[in-house]
C-alpha cells in the first residue's frame, strides 16, 4: 500500500505557515480601550481605565510570548539549517544539485527509544514513523576473511576493517529489520567472499523481488539463464579476470546481459544497496564520516582513465563495451546526503574534514542498478574515530542513523 508522506522541505514550510497564522490570530489589545481614554467621567471612567489597563497588560504579554515563541523557533531553523548546509560546501556535486541535503530537524521530535546519551539525538523533523516495510535493503559488509580491509597499526595490525564491518552491518541489519525491512546481508561471518561474488547476489536477490512483483522486463526463461551465469561468479568466488570470477561483469561498460539486469534493476526503487566500510589516512590527518556514490559520468571517466592507463584493458580478449548509462544520478547523491546528514547529526565527532559526499567509480555500486551508496563510517586510522567505533553506544546510534538516512530519502522520495 502507498503511504501518503509529504517530503520533508514542504512540511517544514507548513510549519512556518501555521506560526505566522497563529500570530495573526492571537487577540490584540481591546480597541474599545482607545476609546474609553477620552471619557472622563466618574466610575465609566475607572471602569474603562482598569479594562484599558488590564487588556494592555495582557496584549503586551501576548504579543511578547509570541515575539520569544517565533523569534526563538526562527533562530534554532536557521542554525540547523546552516548546520546541514555547511555540510556539503566541500561537495564537488553541491553546486549542480540545489537544495538536496537541506533538511531540518528538530529537538520536540526526540527518539523515544535512544539509547545513546547524547540528549541531542533526535529523528529529522515530520518523520512520525521509523516504518520501513515493503523496502529492502542489501548491506554489504566490506572486506573479510583474506582481505582484511584498512588495518591498525599499519605495521603491526591489531584492528581490522573487516570486523568492523561486520559488525555495524549485522547492527544495521537488526536496526533496519526492527523498523519492518527487508534485509540482506552479503556476508555473514569472516570469510572471503569475491567482490563479484557480491554483486552476483545482488543481481539475484533484484531477480527474485522482480519476478515476484511480476515486473520482470524479459521473460522467466531468460530469468533463469542469467540466474545461471550469475551463480557462476559465486562458485568461482574470485575477482580476476583470468578465474572467470568476474562472469558477465568483466570488461568496460554493460554487456546484453547485464544491461537486461540494469534495466530491471533501475525500476526497484525500493531496494537500495549500501556497502559498509572504515576509511584509512596514511597521514593520519584525515577524520569522520564519509559517503561514496556513483554517476554515469563518474563511472564514464574513471573507465576512459583506466582503458588508457591500464594494461589488462588493452588486452585483444577483454570485452569493451557500451558505456553505463541511465542510472539514478541524482537519487544516488540523495541517498549519499541523507546518510551524511543523520550520521554526523547523530554523531557529531563523525563531521568529516574531508569531502562529506563523493562521486566515484566504485565496482560495488557501478556494476548494478540499484540506488546506492558506500558509506565509509569513520576513519581507522583516527585515534578518536576508532576509539569510538569500539563503543557499543556508538554503533548502535551508526546503526540508527543509517536507517533513519534510509527513511529520509525514502521520505524525500515520496516513494
Ligand atoms: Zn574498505
Amino acid at each position: 500500500m502507498k503511504k501518503q508522506i509529504t517530503p520533508l522541505t514542504s512540511k517544514y514550510e507548513d510549519a512556518c505557515g501555521s506560526r505566522s497564522s497563529a500570530v495573526s490570530n492571537e487577540p490584540l489589545p481591546d480597541a474599545d480601550a482607545n476609546k474609553g481614554k477620552k471619557k472622563h467621567s466618574g466610575d465609566s471612567f475607572r471602569i474603562r481605565m482598569l479594562i484599558f489597563v488590564f487588556g494592555a497588560i495582557v496584549g503586551l504579554g501576548v504579543f511578547a510570548g509570541i515575539m520569544y515563541f517565533t523569534q526563538d523557533k526562527d533562530a534554532d531553523a536557521k542554525k540547523e539549517k546552516r548546520r546541514y548546509s555547511s555540510s556539503y560546501r566541500t561537495s564537488s556535486n553541491r553546486s549542480s544539485s540545489g537544495s538536496l541535503g537541506d533538511f531540518y530537524r528538530t529537538k520536540d521530535d526526540k527518539k523515544d527509544d535512544s539509547v545513546f546519551n547524547d540528549p541531542g539525538y533526535t529523528l529529522p523533523e515530520n518523520i512520525s514513523s521509523n516504518d520501513l516495510s515493503g523496502y529492502t535493503i542489501i548491506l554489504d559488509p566490506g572486506h573479510g576473511g583474506r582481505d582484511t580491509g584498512c588495518v591498525f597499526p599499519f605495521d603491526s595490525p591489531q584492528y581490522n576493517e573487516c570486523d568492523f564491518t561486520l559488525r555495524i552491518a549485522k547492527r544495521v541489519e537488526q536496526e533496519l529489520t526492527s523498523r519492518g525491512a527487508t534485509v540482506h546481508l552479503l556476508r555473514t561471518d569472516n570469510s572471503w567472499v569475491s567482490l563479484y561474488n557480491r554483486l552476483a547476489q545482488t543481481h539475484l536477490i533484484c531477480l527474485d523481488i522482480a519476478q515476484e512483483q511480476g515486473i520482470l522486463p524479459f521473460s522467466e526463461e531468460r530469468a533463469d539463464e542469467l540466474r545461471d551465469l550469475l551463480w557462476q561468479n559465486i562458485y568461482i568466488n574470485e575477482d580476476t579476470v583470468a578465474s572467470g570470477g568476474m562472469g558477465i561483469m568483466v570488461g568496460s561498460g554493460v554487456g546484453e546481459d547485464l544491461n537486461d539486469l540494469f534495466e530491471m534493476e533501475y525500476k526497484l526503487e525500493k531496494v537500495l544497496f549500501l556497502s559498509i566500510h572504515l576509511n584509512s589516512s596514511e597521514t593520519r590527518t584525515l577524520h569522520g564520516n564519509q559517503i561514496f556514490y556513483v554517476t554515469d559520468d563518474s563511472v564514464i571517466e574513471s573507465e576512459n582513465r583506466q582503458m588508457n592507463e591500464n594494461p589488462e584493458y588493452q588486452r585483444s580478449d577483454f570485452p569493451i563495451r557500451e558505456a553505463y548509462y541511465g542510472r539514478h544520478n541524482e537519487d544516488n547523491f540523495l541517498l549519499g546526503c541523507c546518510l551524511y546528514d543523520n550520521i554526523v547529526g547523530n554523531i557529531p565527532d563523525f563531521e568529516t574534514n574531508g569531502t562529506p559526499v563523493n562521486s566515484d567509480n566504485y565496482a560495488v555500486l557501478r556494476e548494478h542498478g540499484l540506488t546506492g551508496a558506500l558509506v565509509e563510517v569513520a576513519y581507522l586510522s583516527d585515534d578518536n574515530d576508532r576509539e569510538m567505533l569500539q563503543q557499543d553506544q556508538v554503533v548502535d546510534q551508526i546503526a540508527y542513523s543509517i536507517s533513519d538516512g534510509v527513511k529520509m530519502y525514502y521520505l524525500q522520495k515520496d516513494i
